[in-house]
């Protein structure tokens, strides 16, 4: 039976308002920021005034923790503002010309060609449905899908219980397929999460304990003398590791230029160089879009519009998260020691990050990092001396023999990193049409396979799509 698009959600009561108030009163307090929250779409709001952006960032985090305790849900919006500027900055605009031409029409419109957007439309298009996928850029994935450590991670670091968690795992298993359907590389390396002090070494049984409530399978701790014998290159002052053999590794921009091909080959529209402005609303529906290369009729739209989702939410009237932009820095070495890096290398996480490492690349060369910087601006990616300094260094305490020299390039990303910490993914509450494949920071990448199968899933049930249910089930199904 057809489910209903979920309903407006009700206004953030007046007693939960007051208890999130008080919830946040210290901290904003001791930070001199001036602060009221309130309702708006049904998720909390915080409004104000900051003096630095670490604060802005910090008073979401608490306001999401609070709300959380209260009612189970993480998400919440920030609509503070610093001196330096406010935290929502406008829209992107379109770079070159738009590469093909926009269609007047199509059944899904998906704004975004990043992994998330490519791969949620080949997953749609390969099911029958016409589908056009529009993206800012002059190339695929060329904002956060460009730069970053295309892990295939086993799911053993978000918190039980997430849509992160949830889908990291099952991604996880669908990757073998999909890179199949794809023709790409993936690489099952296997990666270690390494404690390098005796506080680090603390925290090393905890993450074993969420990788088997997460459900992945295989992780077992070792001593610094078991990996050392797998890995001689390893530093002799790891103290233990923690093993999770079912990581992987592909190249993003390599599965985005794959899936693009496959979206064209089964029919549906790829289109670059063309920005979503406005979103069509009638009668309480999604109809279609404005771009920057005209008017577009839909009847989904799928907001997968990385770091400036929140804002084409808004666009929409639908805005229920905000995103605060993580900008992460790699360093890409190529280091062709004699002995070859067997597996990836990573430190035991920190709260909002897991902390970077030494990942290898299914071409051969090394990321050192990422780093985890907040930042106000949602497009600056230039990286700082002090970070690149900070991810060799962390990287020589892992291989001391690595080779600096074997730098070939320098470069930064910013994540689309929601209050929640968590991908906002489901139909927007209250506006049948509007889907969101939003905040998805890391594992995005991992993720995305079974991210778009719920995407299929839901669209499905709320009558909305077509599927042949033979090919829906063979493809990247878990089993
Ligand atoms: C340094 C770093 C390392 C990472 N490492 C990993 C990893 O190892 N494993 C992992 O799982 N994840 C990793 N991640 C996270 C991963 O990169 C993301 O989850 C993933 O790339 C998100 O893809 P996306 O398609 O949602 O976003 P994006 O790649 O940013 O794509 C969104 C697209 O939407 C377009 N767009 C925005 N607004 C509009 C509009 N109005 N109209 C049209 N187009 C629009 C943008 O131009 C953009 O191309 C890392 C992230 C960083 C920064």
């Amino acid at each position: 039976m057809t489910k209903a698009w979920p309903a407006p959600p009700a206004a953030v009561n007046g007693p939960d308002i007051e208890a999130l108030r008080t919830a946040i009163a210290p901290l904003a307090g001791d930070r001199g920021a001036s602060i009221e929250v309130s309702s708006l779409n049904g998720a909390p709001r915080l409004e104000g005034t900051a003096a630095e952006w670490q604060d802005v960032v910090d008073l979401g985090h608490a306001l999401s923790d609070a709300w959380y305790r209260l009612s189970q849900h993480r998400e919440v919006v920030v609509d503070v503002t610093t001196p330096t500027g406010s935290s929502q900055p406008p829209s992107p605009t379109p770079s070159g010309p738009t590469v093909p031409e926009l269609p007047d029409k199509t059944h899904v419109l998906v704004v975004g060609g990043g992994i998330c957007g490519l791969i949620t439309a080949l997953k749609l298009s390969v099911l029958g449905n016409e589908v056009t996928v529009i993206e800012t850029g002059g190339s695929w994935g060329s904002r956060t899908t460009t730069w970053n450590n295309g892990m295939v991670h086993s799911g053993f670091d978000p918190k039980p219980g997430t849509h992160k968690a949830f889908h990291n795992v099952r991604g996880n298993i669908m990757w073998d397929r999909l890179a199949d359907d794809l023709d790409i590389r993936l690489r099952r390396a296997g990666s270690v999460v390494v404690s390098l002090d005796a506080d680090a070494d603390t925290r090393v049984e905890e993450y074993l304990a969420r990788a088997q409530s997460n459900g992945v399978p295989g992780c077992e701790i070792l001593s610094g003398d078991e990996i050392r014998a797998m890995e001689p290159r390893l530093s002799p002052t790891i103290l233990r590791a923690l093993v999770t053999p079912t990581t992987g590794f592909v190249e993003p921009v390599e599965v985005c230029r794959a899936a693009a091909r496959l979206i064209r080959a089964a029919g549906g529209r790829v289109v670059l160089g063309a920005s979503v402005t406005g979103v069509a609303v009638e009668d309480g529906r999604v109809v279609g879009a404005t771009t920057t290369s005209g008017d577009i009729a839909c009847t989904v739209l799928v907001n997968a519009a990385g770091v400036h989702a929140d804002q084409l939410a808004e666009l929409a009237g639908v805005r229920t998260f905000s995103l605060h932009p993580r900008r992460g820095t790699l360093v890409i070495v190529e280091d062709d020691h004699a002995n070859p890096y067997q597996f990836c290398v990573g430190p035991v996480p920190s709260p909002y990050t897991k902390g970077g490492g030494v990942t290898l690349r299914p071409n051969g060369t090394l990321s050192l990092g990422p780093s985890a910087v907040e930042q106000q601006s949602r497009d600056h990616v230039a990286p700082t001396t002090e970070e690149v300094r900070s991810i060799l260094d962390q990287s020589y305490r892992i291989y001391p023999d690595l080779d600096a020299a074997a730098v070939v390039s320098v470069g930064a990303q910013v994540r689309a990193s929601s209050y929640g910490e968590d991908f906002v993914v489901g139909p927007a509450p209250g506006l049948p049409g509007f889907y969101n494949v939003a905040a998805m920071q890391s594992p995005g990448v991992a993720s995305i396979p079974s991210v778009a199968n719920q995407v299929a899933t839901d669209l499905l049930d709320l009558g909305l799509i077509t599927a042949n249910t033979e090919r829906f089930t063979a493809l990247w199904r878990k089993s």
